[in-house]
Protein backbone atom coordinates (compact mmCIF):
# COMPACT_ATOMS: atom_id res chain seq x y z
CA UNK A 1 0.00 0.00 0.00
CA UNK A 2 1.14 3.38 -0.69
CA UNK A 3 1.18 6.17 1.95
CA UNK A 4 1.57 9.72 1.51
CA UNK A 5 4.20 9.43 4.34
CA UNK A 6 5.29 6.69 6.45
CA UNK A 7 2.10 5.54 8.94
CA UNK A 8 3.22 5.78 12.25
CA UNK A 9 4.07 2.86 14.82
CA UNK A 10 1.90 0.83 16.40
CA UNK A 11 2.14 1.52 20.23
CA UNK A 12 2.69 -1.71 22.15
CA UNK A 13 3.76 -2.10 25.59
CA UNK A 14 5.96 -5.17 27.03
CA UNK A 15 4.98 -8.51 28.16
CA UNK A 16 6.51 -9.56 31.09
CA UNK A 17 9.55 -13.16 30.65
CA UNK A 18 8.95 -12.56 26.81
CA UNK A 19 10.26 -10.59 23.63
CA UNK A 20 6.96 -10.20 22.07
CA UNK A 21 5.14 -7.06 22.68
CA UNK A 22 1.01 -6.12 23.20
CA UNK A 23 0.34 -4.15 20.22
CA UNK A 24 -2.10 -1.54 21.82
CA UNK A 25 -5.25 -0.42 19.48
CA UNK A 26 -7.62 1.48 22.10
CA UNK A 27 -7.16 2.98 26.00
CA UNK A 28 -10.19 3.16 27.65
CA UNK A 29 -10.64 4.47 31.34
CA UNK A 30 -13.31 4.34 33.92
CA UNK A 31 -13.22 7.34 36.60
CA UNK A 32 -15.10 6.99 40.26
CA UNK A 33 -14.52 3.26 40.43
CA UNK A 34 -13.12 3.62 44.19
CA UNK A 35 -15.73 5.29 46.18
CA UNK A 36 -12.89 6.81 48.72
CA UNK A 37 -11.23 8.48 45.79
CA UNK A 38 -14.54 9.69 44.21
CA UNK A 39 -15.16 11.19 47.93
CA UNK A 40 -11.85 12.92 47.91
CA UNK A 41 -13.12 14.30 44.24
CA UNK A 42 -16.63 15.59 45.83
CA UNK A 43 -18.32 13.33 44.08
CA UNK A 44 -21.09 11.07 44.50
CA UNK A 45 -20.43 7.01 44.20
CA UNK A 46 -23.06 6.06 41.06
CA UNK A 47 -23.19 2.37 41.13
CA UNK A 48 -25.41 2.03 37.98
CA UNK A 49 -23.51 4.03 35.65
CA UNK A 50 -20.17 4.28 35.07
CA UNK A 51 -18.32 6.94 33.81
CA UNK A 52 -15.82 6.35 31.09
CA UNK A 53 -12.98 8.01 29.25
CA UNK A 54 -10.52 7.43 26.43
CA UNK A 55 -6.91 7.74 26.16
CA UNK A 56 -4.87 8.23 22.45
CA UNK A 57 -2.85 4.90 22.05
CA UNK A 58 0.05 6.78 21.49
CA UNK A 59 0.18 7.92 24.88
CA UNK A 60 1.47 4.59 26.28
CA UNK A 61 4.80 5.15 28.03
CA UNK A 62 7.31 2.24 28.98
CA UNK A 63 8.10 1.14 32.61
CA UNK A 64 11.93 3.64 33.20
CA UNK A 65 11.02 6.27 31.31
CA UNK A 66 11.55 9.51 32.14
CA UNK A 67 8.58 11.55 31.70
CA UNK A 68 8.59 15.32 30.66
CA UNK A 69 6.60 17.01 32.37
CA UNK A 70 3.45 17.72 30.47
CA UNK A 71 2.61 21.02 28.63
CA UNK A 72 -0.25 23.72 29.83
CA UNK A 73 -0.40 22.49 33.27
CA UNK A 74 0.87 23.32 36.92
CA UNK A 75 -1.32 20.39 38.59
CA UNK A 76 0.19 17.67 37.15
CA UNK A 77 -1.60 14.92 39.24
CA UNK A 78 -0.80 10.86 39.57
CA UNK A 79 -3.96 8.14 40.08
CA UNK A 80 -2.56 4.35 40.20
CA UNK A 81 -4.64 1.75 38.35
CA UNK A 82 -4.49 -2.07 37.74
CA UNK A 83 -4.29 -1.94 33.98
CA UNK A 84 -6.68 -4.94 32.22
CA UNK A 85 -5.54 -5.73 28.62
CA UNK A 86 -7.72 -7.37 25.69
CA UNK A 87 -6.67 -10.62 23.53
CA UNK A 88 -10.30 -10.74 21.64
CA UNK A 89 -13.28 -8.24 22.11
CA UNK A 90 -16.55 -7.79 20.83
CA UNK A 91 -19.74 -6.04 21.55
CA UNK A 92 -22.40 -6.76 24.06
CA UNK A 93 -19.87 -8.85 26.32
CA UNK A 94 -22.10 -11.11 29.08
CA UNK A 95 -20.26 -9.94 32.33
CA UNK A 96 -20.08 -14.27 32.98
CA UNK A 97 -17.98 -14.25 29.86
CA UNK A 98 -15.87 -10.87 30.00
CA UNK A 99 -12.54 -12.60 31.55
CA UNK A 100 -12.11 -14.64 28.34
CA UNK A 101 -10.82 -11.71 26.89
CA UNK A 102 -8.37 -10.68 29.04
CA UNK A 103 -4.70 -11.18 28.12
CA UNK A 104 -3.13 -10.03 30.80
CA UNK A 105 -2.85 -7.56 33.51
CA UNK A 106 -0.49 -5.00 34.47
CA UNK A 107 -0.30 -1.41 36.53
CA UNK A 108 -0.09 1.97 35.13
CA UNK A 109 -0.69 5.85 35.68
CA UNK A 110 -3.69 7.41 34.56
CA UNK A 111 -1.24 11.15 34.27
CA UNK A 112 -3.81 13.77 34.95
CA UNK A 113 -3.35 17.63 34.52
CA UNK A 114 -6.06 18.10 37.73
CA UNK A 115 -6.25 22.09 36.59
CA UNK A 116 -7.33 21.42 32.91
CA UNK A 117 -9.85 18.74 34.42
CA UNK A 118 -11.18 20.94 37.42
CA UNK A 119 -11.85 23.89 35.06
CA UNK A 120 -13.33 21.35 32.42
CA UNK A 121 -15.97 19.83 34.82
CA UNK A 122 -17.08 23.46 36.48
CA UNK A 123 -17.99 24.14 32.60
CA UNK A 124 -19.37 21.10 31.67
CA UNK A 125 -16.92 20.63 29.30
CA UNK A 126 -14.93 17.46 27.97
CA UNK A 127 -11.99 15.99 29.86
CA UNK A 128 -9.94 15.41 27.02
CA UNK A 129 -6.99 18.00 27.45
CA UNK A 130 -7.19 16.61 31.09
CA UNK A 131 -6.79 12.95 29.89
CA UNK A 132 -5.56 12.35 26.64
CA UNK A 133 -2.75 14.29 26.68
CA UNK A 134 0.70 13.04 25.11
CA UNK A 135 2.93 10.82 27.75
CA UNK A 136 -0.10 10.21 30.24
CA UNK A 137 -0.32 6.30 30.41
CA UNK A 138 2.83 4.99 31.90
CA UNK A 139 2.71 1.19 31.98
CA UNK A 140 4.46 -1.70 33.39
CA UNK A 141 5.11 -4.91 31.37
CA UNK A 142 1.71 -7.09 31.01
CA UNK A 143 1.68 -10.41 33.06
CA UNK A 144 -0.15 -12.93 31.31
CA UNK A 145 -3.26 -13.94 32.49
CA UNK A 146 -2.32 -17.60 31.74
CA UNK A 147 0.50 -17.18 34.79
CA UNK A 148 -1.23 -15.24 37.20
CA UNK A 149 -4.63 -15.80 36.70
CA UNK A 150 -7.38 -13.34 37.54
CA UNK A 151 -6.95 -11.49 40.54
CA UNK A 152 -9.93 -11.32 43.06
CA UNK A 153 -7.30 -9.52 45.45
CA UNK A 154 -4.53 -8.33 45.13
CA UNK A 155 -2.63 -4.67 46.67
CA UNK A 156 -2.66 -1.91 44.32
CA UNK A 157 -0.05 1.02 45.70
CA UNK A 158 1.70 4.16 44.22
CA UNK A 159 5.42 5.30 46.06
CA UNK A 160 6.35 8.77 45.25
CA UNK A 161 10.15 9.45 46.42
CA UNK A 162 9.93 5.73 48.56
CA UNK A 163 6.71 7.62 50.62
CA UNK A 164 3.69 5.29 49.74
CA UNK A 165 0.96 7.95 48.41
CA UNK A 166 -2.00 5.50 47.08
CA UNK A 167 -2.52 2.02 48.49
CA UNK A 168 -6.04 -0.34 48.23
CA UNK A 169 -7.17 -3.68 47.88
CA UNK A 170 -8.33 -4.06 44.32
CA UNK A 171 -11.52 -5.86 45.18
CA UNK A 172 -12.23 -2.47 47.12
CA UNK A 173 -13.43 -1.67 42.92
CA UNK A 174 -16.80 -0.41 42.28
CA UNK A 175 -17.11 -2.00 39.19
CA UNK A 176 -15.08 -5.33 38.51
CA UNK A 177 -12.91 -5.95 35.96
CA UNK A 178 -16.11 -8.25 34.37
CA UNK A 179 -18.38 -5.72 34.90
CA UNK A 180 -15.93 -2.79 33.45
CA UNK A 181 -15.73 -4.65 29.75
CA UNK A 182 -19.64 -5.77 30.23
CA UNK A 183 -20.02 -1.77 30.08
CA UNK A 184 -17.94 -0.95 28.12
CA UNK A 185 -18.62 -3.28 25.16
CA UNK A 186 -22.55 -2.17 25.22
CA UNK A 187 -20.78 1.18 24.04
CA UNK A 188 -17.79 0.27 22.18
CA UNK A 189 -16.81 -2.72 20.09
CA UNK A 190 -13.55 -3.76 21.84
CA UNK A 191 -10.73 -5.64 20.08
CA UNK A 192 -7.55 -7.38 20.78
CA UNK A 193 -5.25 -4.48 21.91
CA UNK A 194 -7.25 -2.82 24.10
CA UNK A 195 -6.01 -1.43 27.51
CA UNK A 196 -8.21 -0.44 30.37
CA UNK A 197 -7.57 1.79 33.15
CA UNK A 198 -9.65 0.34 35.59
CA UNK A 199 -9.82 3.31 38.53
CA UNK A 200 -7.59 4.93 40.86
CA UNK A 201 -8.31 4.56 44.65
CA UNK A 202 -8.17 7.37 46.97
CA UNK A 203 -4.92 9.40 47.63
CA UNK A 204 -4.09 11.22 44.09
CA UNK A 205 -1.91 14.16 44.41
CA UNK A 206 0.74 15.91 42.68
CA UNK A 207 3.97 15.11 41.11
CA UNK A 208 6.83 17.39 40.36
CA UNK A 209 9.65 17.90 38.35
CA UNK A 210 12.36 15.53 39.50
CA UNK A 211 9.69 12.90 41.22
CA UNK A 212 10.71 9.29 40.85
CA UNK A 213 7.20 6.57 41.41
CA UNK A 214 7.04 3.34 41.89
CA UNK A 215 3.70 1.08 41.01
CA UNK A 216 3.07 -2.10 41.98
CA UNK A 217 -0.13 -4.42 41.71
CA UNK A 218 1.33 -6.76 44.64
CA UNK A 219 3.02 -10.29 42.54
CA UNK A 220 1.89 -8.94 39.12
CA UNK A 221 3.42 -6.06 37.98
CA UNK A 222 5.46 -2.73 38.85
CA UNK A 223 5.77 0.31 37.01
CA UNK A 224 9.23 2.74 37.90
CA UNK A 225 9.58 6.07 36.32
CA UNK A 226 10.34 9.90 36.73
CA UNK A 227 8.56 12.92 35.45
CA UNK A 228 11.84 15.54 33.99
MN1 LIG B 1 -8.18 7.49 36.64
Amino acid sequence: MNYTFPPALTPSVAVAGSDIRFPVHRIYCIGRNYAEHAKEMGMAVDRATPVFFCKPADAVVADRTQILYPLATTDLHHEVEMVVALQSGGVDIAAAAALRHVFGYGVGLDLTRRDLQSAAKAKGLPWDTAKAFDRSAPVSALRRASESGHPQHAQLSLEVNGSVRQSTDIAEMIFSVADIIHELSKLFELHAGDLIFTGTPAGVAALQRGDRFHARLEGIAELRGAIS
